[in-house]
């Protein structure tokens, strides 16, 4: 579904993205995970081009998106994207929320555009906070709000990027128990985590970033049971 070739990235002289070749499959679960800095985010910008790469593709549905002819909005709708903030309009209900880009974007009728949003707040668990605003949820429904809104664009992948970094402890369960269900419904998801047992239990693969490169990847009993490189059980042990 995504093939990533030779890919870098440099901010002016800080060269961030060193060469990343990596591929996800349809239906596959991908866990990236790394240090602070290795390039986890940059990585996932740049496969929904929030950022322009220097050098190397990424091939979606066999398009490459970093081609100058490339149609970047109609790339981008291919891809949902959850931050580690959750990024919602404060202005809007949770309803509207989810479905401002449907009708701006996709041109969906409102009625098709809010039976589409009621659909994904209930797979997210939120079909009774529909008419609430953001303020007034907590940070764990934020973010499956903020779930809700990607899947409701019918993306072809999810990228997540530390979707539970920014929540209280006993809020984070609620949000992996949503992304545990959308893997297993089979959406293909780029997740970047600090969640181990998340990754060891749901990731299909796990890719160990450090410097700016894939150091590793395998499935997660092998990366993390038994990695290979040093500088990947020296993270570990750091982190587990
Ligand atoms: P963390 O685990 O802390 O989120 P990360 O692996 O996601 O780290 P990135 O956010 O991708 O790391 O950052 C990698 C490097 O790129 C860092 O040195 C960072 O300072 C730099 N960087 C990232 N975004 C920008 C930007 N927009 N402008 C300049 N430098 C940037
Ligand atoms: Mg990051």
């Amino acid at each position: 579904l995504v093939e990533i070739k030779n890919l870098h990235k440099s901010f002016g002289s800080n060269h961030v993205l060193r060469g990343i070749d990596f591929t996800v499959e349809q239906g596959e679960v991908v866990c990236v995970i790394g240090p602070s800095g290795s390039g986890k985010s940059t990585l996932l910008r740049c496969v929904n081009l929030l950022e322009q790469p220097q050098e190397g593709q990424v091939i979606v549905r066999g398009e490459d998106i970093t081609d100058r002819d490339c149609h970047l909005d109609a790339a981008r709708q291919q891809i949902g994207m959850v931050f580690q903030q959750f990024n919602l309009f404060p202005h809007l209900t949770v309803l509207q929320n989810c479905t401002v880009a449907q009708t701006t974007v996709l041109k969906r009728k409102s009625s098709e555009a809010a039976r589409v949003a009621r659909a994904n707040l209930e797979r997210v668990g939120l079909t009774e906070k529909v008419t609430a605003y953001p303020a007034q949820l907590s940070g764990g429904q934020q973010q499956r709000v903020a779930i809700a809104r990607a899947l409701s664009m019918d993306p072809a992948l999810m990228l997540f990027d530390e979707p539970t970094s920014a929540l209280d402890p006993e809020l984070v369960g609620e949000v992996l128990t949503v992304m545990r269900k959308l893997a297993l419904d089979g959406m293909t998801m780029l997740v970047v985590t600090h969640e181990m047992a998340f990754a060891r239990e749901v990731a299909d693969r796990v890719a160990f970033m450090d410097g700016g490169v894939i150091v590793e990847q395998g499935p997660p009993a092998e990366l993390i049971g038994n990695p290979a490189h040093e500088r990947t059980r020296t993270f570990l042990r750091r982190v587990l």
